[in-house]
């Protein structure tokens, strides 16, 4: 099987060019970030020669979240010519300001085209995006990327779900881009409005921004009947479009002549073999407004190879994120991921798939699950034992009716901490 490439001489360049195309543009992008006096200051002493290998650039500093908020608004911007601006939804303190050139701008186009041919989406396809339009990128990024391939673009932006059904059906929507959990919000105001889902068009769903568990991504194909690749990428690498899953779904391909990743010891910044779960690290090869060197993501993965894929791209494949590391719960010194709970949640029938985790004091978990409609009430009490085999902890696992947990406007709430001693 080789699948159809936006860039088939760089998605599929033999492996060892590639490596080679990084290391040159690695050089570049140190060559131009040094001429910044905050980054020469940051980056204490390295000069533009010091990176020969691309081991070198591996014992460069990392770049933290917080040294980007601290450099607000352009304390680390490296570019000279401004075109846009785009930032973090940070709720505390400063948010992370990205500008992009002219030339970012591009950039995000051209590896979203990527991503959408990655998707199996062509310029016959009809795109509707359900992102927001603002200064969070997913609006954006999807709309430049159906631009460039040139295929009808639908730029409702998020809310208005009711007419964003209609107008799904209307036009003829066959592909939907969203925030992962976006579906969700979907399939239930297609219940409430006895809308009826096989009059949609809909053949590819392409969504990211939020972790989404295997479980949840099933449920959501399955109900939609639709095909579902996920996205990666975040307003600190220019928005969505770092990477996507093909069609043979053998991982998430990172789009390497844009970005370099490595997988690091969350605790001690150490690399991490292949196969081994750790902190994505990104460093962008191409960008010019917000140049990263070494950035510490906070996103826990793993690669699963650097051999080609059955689609014929070279590019290393990442597995799909599991979570963020500030997502981590700890509870009676064992770790766990809110991830872990929607998986098990999810194989069971008769549960909705939005939950939220409370954190009480006394070391004490409240999980709250919608009941359906068919639900067998003794359903909490088999999660409560799943969830006790597996994580080695009793949780208290209630059930209530649907639609009382609340939708957040944006990236599902799902762990709310309600501990007055920590
Ligand atoms: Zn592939």
């Amino acid at each position: 099987m080789s699948a159809a490439m936006w860039a088939p001489e760089l998605e599929a360049l033999e492996r060892e060019r590639l490596l080679g195309l990084q290391l040159e543009r690695a050089r570049a992008s140190i060559e131009r970030v040094l001429r910044r006096p905050a980054w020469a200051k940051r980056l204490g002493g390295v000069r533009p020669g010091d990176v020969r290998s691309l081991d070198d650039w591996a014992r460069l500093p990392f770049l933290t979240k917080a040294e980007l908020r601290d450099a607000y608004p352009f304390g680390l911007a490296a570019g000279d010519d401004y075109r846009r601006i785009h930032m973090s939804s940070g709720t505390t303190g400063n948010p992370i300001v990205n500008p992009y050139t002219a030339a970012d701008v591009a950039q995000w186009g051209e590896v979203m085209a990527r991503c959408y041919v990655a998707a199996g989406v062509t310029a016959s396809d009809v795109i509707h995006i359900t992102p927001s339009f603002g200064l969070f990128t997913g609006g954006f990024g999807f709309h430049y990327g159906a631009e460039r391939l040139g295929a009808m673009v639908v730029p409702v932006g998020a809310g208005r779900t009711a007419l964003q059904l209609k107008l799904m059906r209307d036009l003829r929507a066959t592909v939907l881009t969203a925030i992962a959990t976006y579906p969700l919000r979907l399939l239930e105001v297609a219940r409430e409005e006895r809308f009826d889902l096989s009059t949609l068009a809909l053949r590819v769903g392409i969504f990211g921004s939020e972790t989404w568990s295997d479980e949840l991504r099933a449920r959501i194909e399955r109900d939609l009947a639709i095909r579902t690749h996920d996205i990666i990428g975040m307003t600190e690498t220019g928005g969505p479009g770092l990477g996507i899953d093909c069609a043979a779904r053998a991982g998430i391909h990172v789009w390497e002549d844009h970005y370099l990743v490595e997988i690091v010891d969350p605790v001690s910044g150490a690399p991490r073999a292949d196969g081994v779960e750790g902190e994505l690290v990104v460093s962008t090869l191409t960008r010019e407004g917000l140049p990263l060197v070494r950035y510490r993501t906070r996103d826990l993965t793993r690669v699963l190879s650097r051999a080609p894929c059955v689609c014929g791209r070279t590019s290393l494949r990442l597995d799909r994120l599991r979570g963020r590391t500030d997502d981590m719960v700890i509870v009676k010194g064992v770790n766990f991921y809110p991830q872990q709970v929607e998986r098990l949640v999810l194989r069971h029938a008769g549960v909705g798939p939005e939950y939220q985790m409370a954190l009480e004091d006394g070391d004490r978990v409240v999980v709250l699950l919608e009941a359906q409609p068919d639900c067998d009430p003794a359903i909490a009490a088999r999660i409560r034992r799943d969830l006790h085999d597996a994580l080695a902890l009793s949780l208290d696992v209630r059930l209530c009716a649907p639609g009382t947990i609340e939708r957040a406007p944006g990236k599902a709430v799902r762990v709310i901490d309600r501990r007055t001693i920590r």
